[in-house]
């Protein structure tokens, strides 16, 4: 009897043309939903009536809170990202990007890196395309200035502030050397305060082996728009996270915007004007531009409108989360969801069962997260905390920054490699030497190959 009722079961699910959910983005979102689905349609998955199709240019999740310590060299770049092969076994991975979703027709444009673009049919999609850098028209910005979103964003900066400390180191002149020493970032939120923050830190260690180079040779300068900083703290803990920045020395340059950079010339609202190599603009994100090319809904500020539940409002089939989405905020009536990873785990959780309540017919729930306060690590044993109203500053904060995404961060073996790199940057100082000839690993051999025969 049992054995008719396998068979049957079998036999419709062959039949049956398999229900396909394709992932737009493998972020925090994409993977931590993934997760959840391997889960929950575990047996969905096994007799094929379910396939999950996740796709990104990227074959790995960045875990973006570690940045800016694997920017400061005291976590493996490695280290700070989740290999999607590897953690999702039972989801094809495609790397390329999507440039529409077609939803009407239930079909996403796929771009793979190389060759032609192809349609893929869908049943149920899931908008996770994140956020990316939100500029503004100055001139210089796009050539001078970086971001701070991308682990070779972040390594590629650890690069060249170490570069530039040996060009300082080995130059005489005055105008060489004081460019190099100026950095600028722009944008006092979570990435750049602890972009800046850990740089600085590094660079403080990191003079020691360069003698020319005394620590008020460095200038940091931080441009903010508005009159506080990492307002994800609170007003108190970024007031006191702006003195401690003082204190170190750094300039913090509030209610000022920048004007433009041309050629690293840095000319700023408040009238002031001087001459940087780095030029970091953290400034805020917008949706991936991927949400402009389809027929899904979007709000007043181009996220996609999205439900309570997480669905995209108004079209069925349909689900976004994190910093692509406007999700209501059901504790805070009349706001939104705010664009962090505090949001996105959590959201995910909430998104992979209702995707599976809406494949098996059942009813869907309300995303519901009352925001608990946010961590920031600002240098090694230096950090702001304001998690349920405890506010917490200096080792204590620190390790709390460091506990609470040792806990976030996806996977066991990730958490083995990360708390392996602080053991041994306890042990031993950690590494100030820059590797920037990686990004150009063929220069050297080309300049052999143009340089004529062997005589
Ligand atoms: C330096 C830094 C530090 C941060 N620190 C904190 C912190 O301490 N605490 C906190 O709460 N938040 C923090 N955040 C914010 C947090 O990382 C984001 O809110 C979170 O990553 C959002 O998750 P997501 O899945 O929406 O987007 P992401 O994690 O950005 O993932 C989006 C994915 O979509 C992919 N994608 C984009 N476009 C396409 C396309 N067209 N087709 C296919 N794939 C696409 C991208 O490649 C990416 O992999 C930090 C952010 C940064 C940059």
């Amino acid at each position: 009897m049992l054995s008719q009722a396998i068979e049957a079961r079998r036999a419709s699910v062959v039949n049956r043309k398999p229900k396909h959910i394709v992932i737009v983005g493998g972020g925090y979102v994409g993977l931590y939903t993934s997760l959840r689905l391997q889960r929950t349609l575990r047996r969905e998955l096994r007799d094929g009536s379910v396939r999950i199709t996740l796709i990104d240019p990227q074959s790995y999740m960045t875990y973006q809170p570690f940045l800016p310590e694997a920017a400061a060299g005291n976590i493996s770049p490695r280290h700070v990202v989740a290999p999607l092969r590897r953690v999702l076994p039972k989801v094809r991975v495609l790397n390329g990007k999507v440039s529409k979703v077609h939803h009407e027709a239930r079909t996403v444009t796929f771009e793979p890196s190389v060759g032609q673009s192809r349609e893929i049919e869908y049943d149920v999609v899931v908008m996770a395309a994140g956020s990316i850098s939100r500029t503004l028209p100055i001139p210089g910005l796009a050539d001078a200035a970086i971001g701070f979103k991308t682990v070779g964003e972040a390594i590629a900066l650890r690069n060249r502030v170490l570069a530039l400390l040996d060009r300082a180191d080995s130059s005489e002149d005055e105008e060489v050397r004081r460019r190099a020493l100026t950095f600028v970032v722009v944008g006092g939120g979570f990435a750049g305060i602890e972009a800046l923050a850990e740089l600085e830190d590094m660079t403080e260690d990191a003079i020691k082996y360069y003698p020319s180079i005394q620590q008020k040779d460095l200038r940091w300068v931080l441009i903010e728009a508005s009159d506080r900083i990492l307002p994800e703290v609170g007003p108190e803990m970024g007031e006191w996270t702006a003195e401690e920045l003082r204190e170190r020395g750094i300039e913090l340059k509030m209610k000022t915007l920048l004007k433009s950079c041309e050629g690293g010339l840095v000319k700023t609202s408040d009238g002031d004007s001087f001459e940087s190599a780095t030029i970091v603009w953290t400034a805020g994100v917008k949706p991936s531009p991927v949400v402009n090319s389809g027929d899904l809904p979007l709000d007043e500020r181009g996220r996609i409108m999205t439900t309570t539940r997480l669905t995209v409002a108004g079209v069925k089939g349909a689900f976004a989360a994190g910093d692509v989405a406007g999700v209501p905020d059901v504790t805070n009536p009349g706001q939104y969801c705010a664009p962090n990873a505090q949001h996105a785990v959590r959201q995910s959780k909430v998104l992979g069962d209702n995707i599976t309540a809406y494949l098996r017919g059942e009813k869907l729930k309300d995303y519901r997260h009352k925001y608990a306060g946010s961590v920031a690590g600002l240098g090694l044993h230096k950090g702001v905390a304001n998690v349920y109203g405890v506010k917490l500053r200096g080792i204590p904060a620190w390790f709390m920054h460091r506990t609470y995404h040792l806990s976030r961060v996806p996977t066991v073996n990730r958490k083995v490699r990360v708390v392996a790199d602080w053991t041994l940057s306890l042990f031993f100082k950690r590494e100030t030497v820059s590797l920037g000839q990686l990004e150009n690993p063929r220069d050297e051999f080309r300049a052999a190959a143009q340089s004529g025969p062997a005589r």
